[in-house]
């Protein structure tokens, strides 16, 4: 049996995060993305899905290899085997010379991740100073006498002048607090198991797990953001649909929309809008939480379409 997975959330970040761009010398810029709006052009920080999705495979390649999948060993990115599960879910594009030369179609999608807010980034100056053991003591030296010491190690040239320099530069971050709205859509997972993990384990496997990892260089992390907006209770912004008829709005925050509140009430109203129907199951909040979880840890959450197995035709 076949169902379709979605995942709407809004995150944010804990603290300053990079999504690196082009690196300009001794700049680290930040990715932005220009948005027209009613008003005008603004500009806002953006999450690559592109690079999301890298977070997340990587994530799957490592918990697969963990649970002693064999066929993973030999997959990567950007080098992608075609032949593991987790190429066969996420999709796979093999252009080494060879009879297995092809593509396979991804089966999860990555959208959204245009900031709400139209925050400036933050610039920060940064010193990269050299540091080494010299005569057992550890410490930032003078430039001579790293330079000394480098030499005895065999380093000359201009490898000697860049190691013992310290290095200013300038890295532009996203400011705490920003928030992204993250889209997720998985089609056709196979709900029965039949690897190491079932590919709606997968989905969830690789959303909860690299919600840690997001973000170029350190620190990283976006955490999902909690408000109350469905009760009284503080509750995660994400809501999961499993189905096979599209019958729910989908939670979707217009990249013009730069007011949080606004935003958060636009989801808020969207995840409530949706029809009861045994082929449409939708989940909020902690409830949607709790399901990925269940789903992440291995085990099948208390769900009909999940639970419905080897019905035939479908
Ligand atoms: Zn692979």
């Amino acid at each position: 049996m076949r169902v379709n997975l979605d995942i709407y959330a809004i995150v944010e970040a804990t603290q300053e995060l990079h999504f690196g761009n082009v690196r300009e010398l001794n700049v680290g810029r930040i990715e932005l993305v220009t948005v027209p709006t009613l008003e005008g052009e603004i500009e806002k920080f953006y999450m690559s899905p592109t690079k999301v999705r890298g977070v997340a495979r990587r994530s799957l390649l490592w918990r697969l290899k963990d649970l002693g999948d064999k066929t993973v060993e030999s997959c990567g990115i950007p080098a992608t085997c075609g032949r593991c599960d987790v190429c066969k879910l996420y999709g796979a594009l093999t252009t080494t010379a060879g009879a297995d030369e092809g593509s396979i179609a991804s089966r999860v999608y990555q959208a959204g991740g245009v900031a709400i807010q139209p925050i400036p980034p933050e610039i920060k100056q940064r010193l990269s100073s050299p540091t080494y053991f010299i005569n057992g003591q550890m410490g930032q030296y003078e430039r001579s006498k790293v330079k000394e010491f480098l030499k005895k190690q065999g380093v000359s040239g201009g490898d000697l002048d860049r190691l013992s320099t310290p290095m200013p530069y300038e890295m532009e971050y996203v400011a705490p607090s920003s928030l992204f709205p993250l889209y997720w859509h998985s089609l056709l997972l196979e709900v029965e198991k039949k690897g190491k993990m079932s590919e709606p384990e997968m989905v969830a496997f690789s959303f909860l797990d690299s919600l840690k990892r997001m973000g170029a260089g350190h620190p990283k992390g976006v955490e999902l953001f909690h408000k109350a907006w469905n009760g009284d209770k503080k509750e995660p912004l994400l809501v999961v649909d499993i189905y096979k008829k599209p019958l729910g709005k989908r939670c979707i925050i217009s990249p013009m929309e730069t007011d949080a509140k606004k935003a958060i009430e636009t989801f808020s109203t969207k995840a409530h809008d949706y029809m009861k129907d045994e082929s449409f199951e939708r989940y909020l909040g902690a409830e949607a939480e709790k399901l990925l979880r269940t789903l992440a840890g291995g085990k099948t959450p208390d769900s009909k379409l999940l639970k419905s197995k080897a019905k035939s035709g479908s």
